[in-house]
């Protein structure tokens, strides 16, 4: 245990769509008002990163010509690191683009996009529409004991995100598109690499889940906080996307 939360931002620059910086910046003010100390390293073209030197990694959300730029670069030179972060068990959390690069491959039209192959998934272009909207999808971090919490946000993606057989989605989609429109499946979570398609940025709309991420990465049990206001933006994602809250705000 360490009051300690170290998260290696990984190309925040480039991979930041739809304000996805925000997640850090709750990460950063959550922990912190618990006193934990949190340091905030990027990682950027040609670094490469420590797997030992961060509780948390975080690959944001991008276009696609900014998920081939980092792609090359991500396969190159974090590739490894990455997945021996994972197998010790630090969290690696992927939205949206972020997400679709934790996986085998992206294929968009003629060219196949590499992915880190943290999951077995791999993500299509198909012909259609973008999957674009307001989304919910219900998810039980803690199995089957833990009761079912709701995630709230925004997705836009033109990809279609196939999970392998044996891997598990994050959460099962209320309302919205979710991974590919079909499956009534949404993200990706194998232990602690988890990936989802929800911006908005996803934790100040649930901050429940910035929480959940804080006391894994650091064995901390965190205090609970005044979340009035917090609550209300998560409520309010809630009702834009059609699945309002009955009784509790969560
Ligand atoms: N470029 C990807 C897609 O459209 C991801 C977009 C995003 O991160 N919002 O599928």
């Amino acid at each position: 245990m360490a009051d300690l939360l170290r998260i290696c931002a990984l190309y925040p620059d480039v991979m930041n769509i739809y304000a996805d910086r925000g997640n850090l910046l709750v990460l950063e003010r959550r922990a912190g008002w618990r006193g934990i100390e949190v340091v905030i390293t990027p990682a950027g073209f040609g670094d490469r990163v420590d797997p030992d030197a961060h509780d948390l990694f975080y690959l944001g959300g991008g276009q696609d010509r900014d998920q081939v730029l980092c792609a090359k670069d991500l396969v190159e030179t974090k590739r490894d690191a990455l997945h021996a972060a994972a197998d010790r068990g630090a969290l690696v959390l992927g939205i949206c683009g972020g997400f679709q690069l934790l996986g085998h491959v992206y294929e968009l039209g003629d060219d196949e996009i590499p992915g880190l192959g943290l999951v077995d998934l791999k993500t299509v272009r198909e012909d259609g529409p973008r999957l674009i909207g307001n989304v919910a999808i219900e998810v039980e971090l803690d199995g089957p004991s833990g009761r079912p919490r709701v995630l709230a946000g925004f997705e836009n993606h033109g990809g279609r995100t196939h999970l392998g057989t044996g891997e598990q989605p994050l959460g099962r989609v209320l309302k919205g598109h979710g991974n590919d429109g079909r499956s009534g499946s949404e993200g990706v979570r194998r232990d602690g690499v988890i990936g989802t398609y929800l911006h908005g940025p996803l934790l100040p709309k649930n901050t429940w889940f910035a929480d959940w991420l804080i006391s894994r990465a650091t064995g901390v049990e965190l205090a609970p906080l005044d979340d009035r206001l917090e609550d209300a933006a998560h409520a309010s994602a809630r009702r834009a996307a059609g699945v309002s809250a009955v009784g509790s705000p969560n």
